[in-house]
């Protein structure tokens, strides 16, 4: 993400709880949590989603999360961007609402520093993921799974839908050879940066026999739909808030957000927190850490997303359902998202 992921997802971890539609009030999820972290929880599927979208959650983010999962056993999901650092030119969402104070509450310039806050304008842009060959051959090397993460993530976030076919085309080529020539093999798996996809992309996608993609936020994997055009690669969306969305609102801080993600997690059913390199792996290591702590006493169960995908093409987890993706905003995020309708 540089600052993408950063100011444009969004998603409320209790706005499906809201009392209008029904459900408890974020206070009393924090109570449940407390509760739920006593107990042992059956079958809850956990896959952690790493958004790598800049040079330093590369450098430095992502061998601290290395170590955090070689010390936990975990095999987890890692998406990297493998083209230009442009994390500066995120500035332009200054005139978004919603930015300003979403770099406050997250504390922006601690988390990716400043230096990738010039990148792209007043700095040169460093690549990513094509200028680090050797963290990417060490992620895989851990058993972790390797996917692309677009190739320019700044600009596919914030340029998504002005780009044409050939542009996007151009931004997965580019990203599908970088892999390829460093891993040796093609990609079987793309997230989308920033949940930003639309009809071209996802028929771009398609041209490039993905096992699955992870473009959209939702509850269950599905056979993505826009309006009549129905995809063939799977879809897997993230299913819990990240940290960045919560982290400063409805009552949400650093004290209690672990317990508050907890209360969250769904039994008998595919669970998908994306966590990000420069937050998890540096600013808030600890407090991940200390989640990965609880999450191993009530035993849940950690899965690398592509297996889950082998597992639900196989038939073993039932029929897949075809759902529509549309856009909307979510809390706690600048700008739209793709969401599982
Ligand atoms: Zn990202």
């Amino acid at each position: 993400m540089g600052i993408p992921c950063y100011d444009t997802h969004g998603f409320t971890p209790w706005e499906d709880h809201e009392p209008a539609r029904g459900g408890p009030e974020p206070l009393d999820l924090l109570q449940r949590a407390s509760g739920i972290q006593g107990k042992r929880m059956a079958a809850t599927k956990l896959a952690l989603k790493v958004d790598v979208d800049t040079l330093v959650g590369l450098r430095e983010g992502v061998p601290n999360l290395l170590d955090l999962f070689r010390k936990f056993g975990i095999q987890a999901s890692f998406f990297v961007a493998f083209g230009p650092d442009n994390s500066g030119k995120a500035i332009r969402r200054v005139l978004k609402k919603g930015f300003l104070w979403k770099m406050w509450r997250t504390n922006a310039l601690r988390t990716y520093g400043f230096k990738t806050l010039l990148y792209g304008t007043l700095l040169p842009s460093p690549l990513i993921g094509e200028g680090l060959p050797v963290l990417i051959r060490e992620i895989a090397a851990e058993g972790h799974e390797v996917g692309i993460h677009g190739y320019d993530h700044v600009k596919w976030h914030d340029r998504l839908d002005a780009l044409s076919i050939p542009e996007i085309e151009g931004e997965i080529q580019k990203s599908i050879a970088a892999y390829k020539e460093i891993l040796g093999r093609k990609p079987l798996s793309s997230a989308a940066p920033g949940w930003r996809c639309n009809l071209k992309s996802l028929a771009v996608q398609d041209k490039y026999g993905f096992l699955y993609c992870s473009d959209t936020r939702g509850r269950r994997p599905f056979i993505p739909r826009i309006g009549k055009q129905i995809f063939r690669a799977l879809q897997i969306p993230t299913t819990l808030p990240t940290m960045d969305e919560a982290l400063g609102l409805g009552g949400v801080t650093a004290k209690n957000f672990n317990a508050h993600l907890l209360t969250q997690l769904v039994e008998d059913r595919l669970n998908i927190y994306t966590l990000h390199a420069e937050m998890e792996g540096m600013s808030r290591k600890g407090l991940f850490e200390d989640f990965l702590e609880r999450s191993r006493k009530i035993g849940i169960e950690y899965v690398r997303l592509w297996d889950e995908a082998e597992a639900l093409l196989r038939g073993e987890r039932g029929i897949i359902p075809i759902d529509d993706i549309y856009q909307r905003p979510i809390m706690g995020r600048v700008g739209m998202v793709g969401y599982q309708g």
